[in-house]
């Protein structure tokens, strides 16, 4: 996946909310500057980088993304009722009932709110660290209970390394760890 937007500023809201309205396209949003997320950088739009269409979705592949976005505990626009949004993520936690009331309230506008973010970056070594706790913690989940033992003793002797070799082990993986077990059986 990609990211195709993320803050919007209100010459692009306006631009968006003509589209379809007095200029040509299709309506692509319900909001005027400053009631879209985007204008206050909580929320970001995804498409698809994989080759077979930057919003296709005939394999569910948007629901795909939904469902990962809310575990990581995001709003996804695909629930939303009246304006299903497939691409859209937002962070609920300055968004109650997805409005931007709450932040209009506190802090007028966009850049008011702006003011109040802290510098965040992540250096290479802390990302590939969060990388490595997500994919281990993803394969320890990957090992089915009735092959847990097995598996345990196979990094023991040292015939696997409990990684997953991809989705799933081919053939001539197979063969080769089944060898392997039985070399160091010998
Ligand atoms: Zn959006």
């Amino acid at each position: 996946m990609g990211i195709s937007q993320t803050w919007r500023t209100k010459a692009e809201q306006d631009d968006l909310y003509a589209q379809g309205r007095t200029k040509p396209g299709v309506i692509v949003t319900k909001c005027r500057y400053p009631n879209s997320p985007h204008n206050w950088g909580v929320a970001f739009d995804i498409y698809r980088n994989d080759g077979k269409g930057a919003y296709a979705d005939n394999d569910g592949w948007f629901k795909k993304c939904g469902q990962i976005g809310k575990k990581l505990g995001l709003c996804w626009g695909g629930d939303f009722k009246s304006f299903v949004d497939k691409p859209h993520f937002e962070l609920p936690e300055y968004l109650p009932g997805s409005s931007c009331k709450t932040l209009l309230a506190r802090y007028r506008t966009p850049e008011n709110f702006k003011k109040t973010w802290k510098e965040h970056e992540m250096t290479q070594e802390q990302f590939d660290k969060m990388m490595d706790d997500y994919l281990s913690r993803r394969e320890k989940a990957a090992v089915s209970a009735w092959a847990r033992t097995e598996m345990a003793e196979a990094i023991r002797r040292g015939i696997t390394d409990g990684k997953r070799p991809g989705s799933f082990a081919t053939r001539e993986e197979v063969a080769v760890m089944a060898l392997r077990a039985a070399k160091k059986e010998e």
